[in-house]
């Protein structure tokens, strides 16, 4: 597999061997600069990359159907779609008549590329859609997913993937035979500051990490929502903003955990969160015995990701919004612009497409995330260490 394990584009061993092989620093990284950036002389952030190719013209886009019309998919994604270069909005598929209405008139999108959950199937002759982006509740997006697959259309999948390892399994199953491509929502992957700590983490120019602590918490009160009910989220704050600290220690340190061990600290609303956990707290253990601890809630408020090397350290707080990141090592500020997360996350995608290359947030990636955040639930439940048999 090649989205982890130290080779998704950073690994500094990767890039030692090719060149020990002769193939050259241009044919291990071909968006290499000689400008010279945050990442040496040795590559490129995405959205640098990304800001020097053409747009294609609009007839040649990848056409996106958003799947969901809540508000990540109208607030974040149906916006972003106005500014990508490589795919655009063509289709909405949702349960809510009115909003059919009210997001077709807005994007301009035909009544002949807008479905509900019944007519969904019939996506499979729409030639105007190549991409189903499914942003349901968690628990709907295996559905919604391996559906898109039947229908011969290549899949994003949004965070976190499925609520069961065997739900997770059949979507990229379902890609997989049907030969369309699965990536999922991880937008981090494309913002730089994130870049630039899988840099640290995985080519160590501050020498190896030696434990990362890391967590993202919101306090939420609004009683009528899928994500405390466990049917429709399959969690609590891990799943839905949990996950975003599980994915940031596992690509500093670019390698799989061999164990966690979990515990969910006792509710201090219990009628309110009386089907998901309130807190939930884990330690991983990687491989050279590196720990990293994190945090997740949704009675708390911190959003912040930290991981100490033997010659320095990183910080990012705030570490995972939309925006407003903000970084810093011991040599000071990381200067590194923040960018538009989505816009990038997708067209990377529709670029994968379009050239056949893998996706740097591959179903398989996903399927790897699922199986962590079962496993934390499992600690948690039993009190006991969960081993990886990865
Ligand atoms: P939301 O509640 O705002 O939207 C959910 C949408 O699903 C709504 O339009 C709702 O009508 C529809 N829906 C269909 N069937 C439903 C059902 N049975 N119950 C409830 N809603 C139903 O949620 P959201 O914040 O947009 O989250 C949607 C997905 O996107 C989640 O999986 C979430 O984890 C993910 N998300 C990702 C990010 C990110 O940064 N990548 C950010 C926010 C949300």
């Amino acid at each position: 597999m090649s989205f982890d394990d130290k080779s998704n584009g950073y690994s500094r061993k990767e890039f030692l061997k090719r060149v020990s092989l002769g193939m050259g620093a241009t044919l291990a990284f071909p968006g290499l600069s000689a400008a010279g950036n945050f990442f040496g002389d040795h590559h490129q952030y995405y959205y640098q990359q990304w800001e020097k190719r053409d747009p294609l013209p609009a007839d040649e886009k990848l056409g996106i159907a958003l799947v969901g019309l809540g508000s990540y998919a109208m607030g974040q994604l149906a916006p972003a779609l106005q500014e990508t270069k490589f795919c655009k909005l063509t289709g909405l598929v949702t349960g809510t008549p009115s909003k059919e209405k009210k997001y077709g008139e807005k994007y301009n999108i035909p009544d002949s590329n807008i479905y509900n959950y019944e007519t969904y199937d019939q996506i499979a002759d729409n030639d105007d859609i190549d991409i189903i982006y499914v942003v349901l509740p968690n628990s709907m997006h295996a559905e919604y997913t391996i559906r898109a697959a039947e229908a011969g259309k290549h899949v994003i999948s949004e965070k976190p993937m499925a609520t069961s390892v065997a739900d997770a399994q059949a979507m990229v199953d379902a890609c997989n035979k049907a030969g369309v491509k699965l990536s999922i929502g991880y937008r981090l992957h494309f913002e730089p500051h994130h870049e630039e700590v899988m840099h640290i983490g995985q080519n160590e120019p501050y020498g190896p990490v030696t434990d990362i602590n890391n967590g993202f918490a919101f306090p939420l009160t609004d009683p009528n929502r899928w994500r405390i009910d466990k049917e429709l989220a399959g969690g609590g704050p891990l799943m839905d903003v949990g996950i975003y600290a599980v994915q940031a220690a596992l690509y500093t340190m670019g390698e799989r955990p061999l164990s966690v061990i979990a515990e969910t600290p006792k509710k201090t609303k219990p009628d309110f969160f009386d089907e998901v956990e309130e807190t939930i707290t884990w330690t991983f253990e990687f491989p050279g015995g590196v720990k990293a601890t994190g945090e997740s809630s949704y009675a708390q408020s911190y959003n912040y990701h930290h991981a100490n090397t033997t010659d320095g350290f990183c910080h990012v707080e705030p570490s995972y919004g939309y925006g407003g990141i903000e970084a810093k090592t011991h040599n000071g500020v990381m200067d590194v612009p923040n960018v538009g997360q989505q816009k990038l996350q997708m067209d990377a995608f529709a670029d994968c497409i379009i050239n056949d290359k893998e996706s740097r947030v591959p179903g398989e990636m996903g399927l790897r995330d699922t199986k962590i955040l079962m496993a934390i639930y499992e600690s948690a439940e039993t009190g006991k260490k969960i081993e990886f048999d990865w």
